[in-house]
This record gives C-alpha cells, sequence and structure tokens, in this order.
C-alpha cells in the first residue's frame, strides 16, 4: 500500500554526490532518505562509469606492462584474455563496493528507496512505487547521461555508449570510438590493449579539447601508436548497419577511407544533465538554456528548500566536485557557514600515461590574458622517471609573476592523478613557488618533479640548466 513518509531531507540520487550529502547531514544528526532509480547506491560512477572504467584500465596495463617487460630482457607469452572472468572481476569490484554503501546507509539510519522520484510540489515528491515523501529540504544530485547524436542514433547494439562499451561483450576487431575526449580515449586504450583495432574520430583540431596542448602530446604520441588512426577535425557524419558491421562515414580532410567498416561503434561525445522528467515544474527550480540546474554558491536553486549537486548542476562534470558540493549542502543545511569556494578541482585523464591538472590552466591564462610565467620540468630529467620509462613525462606550475603564488599546475606522466594533490593542497594554502621548492620531497619518486618545476620558476633546478630569472 502506498505510505506518505516524512523525512529532513529526501535526496535525489546516489551517486557520490547524493550519497556524501546523505552521509553527512545523517553525521549532522538530519533524518535523511537517499531516493535512488537503481536498487544500489553509487551511481553512474561506480556502477558505469569511473570504477568500472578503471577496472578495465587496470587490466589494460597489465597487457601494456607485458609488452613494456619485453624491452628490459624480459619475455611473457602473448596474453590469452578470458573475457568472462574479466567481466567477472569488474563486477565483484563494483557490487562489493555497492553493498558496503548500503551497509554505511544502515549504519548511518539513512532511508535508502530504490525507487525514482518526481516534484509533485516545492516540498513533496512522487515515487513510482506510490510511496510520497514530504521534506524539509530536498537535494538533487540526479546526474548525467551520455549525450546522443540524432544522426549516428541507430538500432544495433553495435553502436554503444559508454555504458554498453563498459559490459565488454566482445573484443571487437575494429572499434570506431566518436569523440576524443575523457571518455573515448580511456575505453578506447582498454579496448586497444585488449586487442582492437582503435580509430578515434575528433571534431576539433585536438583530442582533449580545453586541457593544454603541451600535456596532451606525449598521450597523443603513445596513442597514435596504440591506436590505428586517430582523426581530428574530422566528422561522423552517418552511421548505417551493414549486417556485417557498421558502415560509418567520414567527413575530414585526413580521412584516406571515407567509408570504413566497424564491428562497432562507441560514441562518446559527452554528457548531458538529468533534469527532465523530474517534475520541476512543480517547484521553482530553474533550468538554463543546457540543462544545468541554476545554483547559487551553497548550491540552493531558486526554491529554497530544495539545492543541486554534482552534474546536474553544472560544469565539470566530475565525481569528486560531486562530493564536496554534496557536503557543502549538509553543512549549510546544518546551519554552519558553508559554501562552495575552490581554487583548485582537480581533473584526471587515466589513459597512459595519465594527465591531471588543478586550478587555472594555460589555456585559461591565454584566454583570460592574466599574466602568468609558467615553469616546465620534463621527467626526462628525474631519476624516478628514468627508471619506469616515463621519460616523456612533465610536470608545469602556473605562477604568479608578482606575488609568486601557485594558480595551477599540470602534469602528465604515469601517476600523474595521483600526483596532482600536492598541487591542489598548495593552490588551495595559498602557497608560493618558494614554498614547493623548499619543501623536501622524498629521492627518488616523481613527486620531485613538482619541486624542481618549482625551482625552474627561480632557475635553480638541480637537474636543469637554465637561465637565471
Ligand atoms: P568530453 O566532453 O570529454 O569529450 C567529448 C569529445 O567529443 C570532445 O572532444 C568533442 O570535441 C568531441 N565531439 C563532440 N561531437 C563530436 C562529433 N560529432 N564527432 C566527433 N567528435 C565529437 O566527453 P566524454 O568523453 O563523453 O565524457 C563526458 C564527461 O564525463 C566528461 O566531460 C567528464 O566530465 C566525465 N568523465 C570524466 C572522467 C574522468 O574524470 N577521468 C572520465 C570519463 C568521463
Amino acid at each position: 500500500m502506498a505510505q506518505s513518509k516524512q523525512t529532513d531531507l529526501a535526496v535525489l540520487g546516489a551517486g557520490p554526490g547524493g550519497y556524501a550529502a546523505a552521509f553527512l547531514a545523517a553525521d549532522k544528526g538530519m533524518h535523511v532518505t537517499l531516493i535512488n532509480d537503481f536498487s544500489k547506491p553509487g551511481g553512474a560512477c561506480l556502477h558505469v562509469g569511473c570504477i568500472p572504467s578503471k577496472a578495465l584500465l587496470h587490466a589494460a596495463k597489465f597487457i601494456n606492462d607485458v609488452e613494456e617487460a619485453s624491452r628490459w630482457g624480459i619475455q611473457f607469452a602473448a596474453p590469452k584474455i578470458d573475457l568472462k572472468t574479466l567481466r567477472r572481476q569488474k563486477e565483484t569490484i563494483v557490487d562489493n563496493f555497492a553493498k558496503n554503501l548500503l551497509d554505511l546507509c544502515k549504519r548511518r539510519k539513512v532511508d535508502y528507496i530504490g525507487a525514482r522520484g518526481e516534484f509533485v510540489a516545492s516540498n513533496r515528491l512522487r515515487l513510482d512505487n506510490g510511496d510520497e515523501i514530504t521534506f524539509q529540504h530536498c537535494i538533487i544530485a540526479t546526474g548525467s547521461r551520455p549525450a546522443r547524436l540524432p544522426a549516428l542514433q541507430l538500432d544495433s547494439d553495435r553502436v554503444m555508449d559508454s555504458t554498453a562499451a563498459l559490459e565488454l561483450q566482445d573484443v571487437p576487431e575494429k572499434l570506431l570510438v566518436v569523440g576524443g575526449g575523457y571518455i573515448g580515449l580511456e575505453l578506447g586504450t582498454v579496448y586497444a590493449a585488449l586487442g582492437s583495432k582503435v580509430t578515434v574520430v575528433e571534431l576539433t583540431s585536438g583530442l582533449l579539447p580545453g586541457v593544454d596542448r603541451d600535456l596532451v602530446r606525449p598521450l597523443q604520441q603513445r596513442l597514435s601508436k596504440a591506436f590505428e588512426h586517430i582523426y581530428l577535425e574530422t566528422k561522423v557524419s552517418q552511421l548505417k548497419e551493414t549486417g556485417k558491421g557498421i558502415q560509418a562515414v567520414l567527413e575530414g580532410e585526413e580521412v584516406a577511407d571515407k567509408n570504413p567498416v566497424f564491428d562497432r561503434v562507441l560514441v562518446s561525445v559527452g554528457r548531458r544533465p538529468n533534469t527532465d522528467n523530474l517534475g520541476l515544474q512543480n517547484t521553482r527550480v530553474e533550468v538554463d538554456e543546457r540543462g544545468f540546474i541554476r545554483v547559487d554558491d551553497q548550491r540552493r536553486t531558486a526554491d529554497e528548500r530544495i539545492f543541486a549537486i554534482g552534474d546536474v548542476a553544472g560544469e565539470p562534470m566530475l565525481a569528486h566536485k560531486a562530493s564536496h558540493e554534496g557536503k557543502i549542502v549538509a553543512e549549510v543545511l546544518a546551519g554552519e557557514p558553508a559554501m562552495f569556494d575552490v581554487r583548485a578541482i582537480p581533473a584526471v585523464v587515466f589513459t597512459d600515461p595519465e594527465i591531471a591538472w588543478c586550478g587555472l590552466t594555460e589555456t585559461q591564462a591565454r584566454q583570460e590574458k592574466r599574466q602568468v610565467k609558467t615553469v616546465r620540468f620534463p621527467w626526462a630529467a628525474s631519476g624516478r622517471a628514468v627508471t619506469v620509462g616515463q621519460t616523456d613525462g612533465l610536470t608545469k606550475l602556473i605562477v604568479d609573476p608578482e606575488s609568486e603564488a601557485v594558480l595551477g599546475a599540470g602534469i602528465v606522466g604515469s601517476g600523474a592523478g595521483e600526483l596532482i594533490s600536492e598541487a591542489v593542497l598548495a593552490i588551495e594554502m595559498g602557497a608560493t613557488a618558494r614554498d614547493l621548492a623548499m619543501i623536501i620531497h622524498p629521492h627518488p619518486t616523481l613527486s620531485e618533479t613538482i619541486g624542481e618545476a618549482a625551482e625552474t620558476f627561480f632557475g635553480t633546478a638541480t637537474h636543469l640548466m637554465r637561465t637565471r630569472k
């Protein structure tokens, strides 16, 4: 029988934003109801995004490492890939994490409801199981979904979005990846390691548009060996099922074969916020022309009872930004003086090599005509990088020439995603290049490249000859 329930805080969506908000609000004494249209919490990140893709990238790394080992005189037999075991391993990782989250809900006394919710008023949700929830406050954390291109819509399971590609039905002999962004390059890396001939088609003039070119270059060089083709400034204008595969129409000057046939196609051309079919018309919540919910710096919408966080509340669409926003809202609801006030949101592309950056980028500085000094430390001069065969890596810092404050950082090389946190801390703490140059980094590690990049600002990097400033 349909029930009517009351709660202090309803959280719609149990991804990294929603569950972080729900857990902290419960820790602060609120009665929290976490509503999610899937029986298990975790959201797209856990079930069809960050976690399964990183599990598969981990497997891809084994394969690539075996190849690399031969350069060191260590030979292994060619890998035999048991897709069933690989899929099961990935699924076990995801399931175990989801179980832990469910357990954390129980222990925190967060009511977890596996149902879809829609607003019927500014203080009430109706669920598709018939229940109604009346709330004091609500957080919308419904995330995003893969964007679709109408011209490439085809009723064929050979055409995949990231969710379908992560299912790893098979290893296609030829895979077309439409879009050279985060997803296209990460999943392209997985499929290439497993044995697919991967063609990436990117509309703009470079992979990972928006990312500083010097960070992308080493990745592009390696991918041009791992992938069959990388076509830039090229458009996939049509896909056609031939029975034996998918024939694509490629429009671009570099392309020799304009009508190649692929066994599968991955369309990864961005994501769209999930703000439709939420009943927002029954509230005062406002949505912008791109579908993002308008929020203030406490993540409150135009409807004072309702907050929005994560992918629905604007870019960057990154899980860690969502979690941070979720915790801010829990603090605001607990009456604390919290607001979203960050200088550096890190971003990581988990390719091989990884690319990570935070704070101000050189591209942004140029667009904003800001005076900055960029200092670079090439990994060829790092003892640690040499030992792990990562001499094409680079660490750079973007520094205010007057105050010497670190404004941004970018790293390309193995472990860049782990290394970037030091730069995030530096930027958030208002550290200067001198601070980073003066702290002792352990030797021999890749973290030394941050210290030496900072020393480069003063022309004193131990392993580089540079003119003084
Ligand atoms: P993206 O925005 O990173 O890349 C999409 C790419 O597709 C762009 O380079 C764009 O120029 C290109 N493109 C658009 N239309 C095209 C067309 N018709 N033909 C060819 N290329 C076209 O989007 P994504 O890779 O789909 O990822 C979506 C979002 O998911 C990312 O923006 C990111 O926020 C998030 N994500 C993050 C991670 C991570 O943190 N490591 C990983 C995966 C996804």
